[in-house]
Order: C-alpha cells, then sequence, then structure tokens
C-alpha cells in the first residue's frame, strides 16, 4: 500500500524548517510522497493578518519544485468557505483511497489539538505524525502525546530529530527590519518575497 505524506500549514512563508521535517518524515516512515497543502482561510489564524493564500501556494510551489516526491495541492486554497483539516484529510481518501495518509504537523499542533473540528474522524482517516519543535519542553510534550492518544484510542507517531530553530514569524520580522532571510528559506522563495514585496 502506498505511503502518503501530507502537510498542511499556513506557510506564511514556507522555510528550511518546514522542508526539513518534511524530508526527515519522508525518509524514516518510507512515504512515497509528500503533499504540500497551504491552507486557505486558517480557523486557527483567524485574528491574524495572512498572506494572500495564492501567493503562499506560489511560494510553496516554487520551494518544493526542486525536491523529488514533494508536490503541493491548490485544495485549500482554492476553496472559499473555512478550510478543515478533516475535510481537505476526506477528500485526499476519496482521491487515493488505495494509500495510508500520514498528517505531518509540529509539536505546536498537538498542544491545540482538541481546539481542531471534528478529532476523531482526522486520526480515522490519517495517522498523525508529530515533531518536536524548539521551545518546547520534551518531557511535557510526550505527557501530551500519552493523553490524547488514550483520549483518542490512537497511536501518534513522535519523530523527535534535530530542529531547526527557524520560524515563519521570525522571518516576516526580519525582514519588516531590513534584515536578510536568504538562509532560512530556499533561494527562489527569497526572489519571489522580494519580488512581491511581501512582508514589508
Ligand atoms: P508562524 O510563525 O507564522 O506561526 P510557522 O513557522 O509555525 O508559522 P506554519 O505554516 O504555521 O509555520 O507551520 C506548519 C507546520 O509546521 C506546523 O505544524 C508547525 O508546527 C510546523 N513547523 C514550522 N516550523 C517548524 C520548525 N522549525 N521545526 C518543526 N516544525 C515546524
Amino acid at each position: 500500500m502506498k505511503k502518503i505524506g501530507v502537510f498542511g500549514g499556513t506557510f506564511d512563508p514556507i522555510h528550511l524548517g518546514h522542508l526539513y521535517i518534511a524530508y526527515e518524515a519522508k525518509r524514516t516512515l518510507g512515504l512515497d510522497k509528500i503533499i504540500f497543502i497551504p491552507s486557505g482561510n486558517p480557523p486557527h489564524k483567524q485574528n491574524k493578518k495572512v498572506t494572500d493564500s495564492y501567493l503562499r501556494y506560489e511560494m510553496v510551489k516554487n520551494a518544493v519544485k526542486e525536491y523529488e516526491g514533494f508536490e503541493v495541492s491548490d485544495y485549500e486554497v482554492k476553496k472559499r468557505e473555512k478550510s478543515y483539516t478533516y475535510k481537505t484529510l476526506e477528500h485526499l481518501k476519496e482521491e487515493n483511497n488505495q494509500c495510508e495518509i500520514y498528517f505531518i504537523t509540529g509539536g505546536d499542533c498537538l498542544i491545540d489539538l482538541h481546539t481542531w473540528n471534528n478529532v476523531p474522524r482526522i486520526l480515522e482517516l490519517c495517522k498523525l505524525v508529530v515533531f518536536n519543535r524548539p521551545g518546547h519542553n520534551k518531557k511535557e510534550f510526550l505527557e501530551e502525546k500519552k493523553r490524547t492518544e488514550l483520549k483518542y484510542g490512537k497511536e501518534i507517531i513522535y519523530l523527535d530529530f534535530l530542529s531547526l530553530e527557524i520560524s515563519s514569524t521570525i522571518i516576516r520580522d526580519r525582514i519588516r527590519n531590513n534584515l536578510s532571510v536568504q538562509f532560512f528559506l530556499p533561494s527562489e522563495v527569497d526572489k519571489f518575497i522580494k519580488k512581491n514585496n511581501l512582508y514589508k
């Protein structure tokens, strides 16, 4: 059975931290491919100003094109209504019904998983893969993982790798302060940001 990794995020902008965890997930779980899904109108970031979804989609497209087995989907950016993860997973399952889906997220998502819509359905449709993230207490994180597994009766895959201390927030702040971000993201994305004068 084929194994597909699904990596959802705001990707505002996509950076090397994202690409790195996708690479490690693909390698260690033996995934056939990873589909990056930039969010359209993210329910979790309603109060934040988020860059236009098509621009974020284009950045992801530019970032993944040189990596084998990395793809991008415009499923969520094309939707007019809020994008809920369980709906996206239902759509992917329909399109790839003989595949096993691995949904990749950073550790921060596990902490607020209870606020997501229809978690039991999410865990029915995919295996949840969570990554360690800098700044998170590993012991607390593992306790949260255990609690979540007991609550929903599903196993969660935890990948503990070296983690890059990069976030989209750091990148946006640096650009606003006229600092270079070329060491944090692929050069194509850096060029795209400059060309479109983003985050100024
Ligand atoms: P922001 O700073 O705007 O909140 P972000 O850098 O967290 O953005 P998102 O697009 O929100 O990026 O992240 C998508 C997923 O990638 C999330 O599950 C997040 O935890 C994870 N992630 C982002 N950066 C890293 C990193 N450096 N290491 C591990 N996981 C990461």
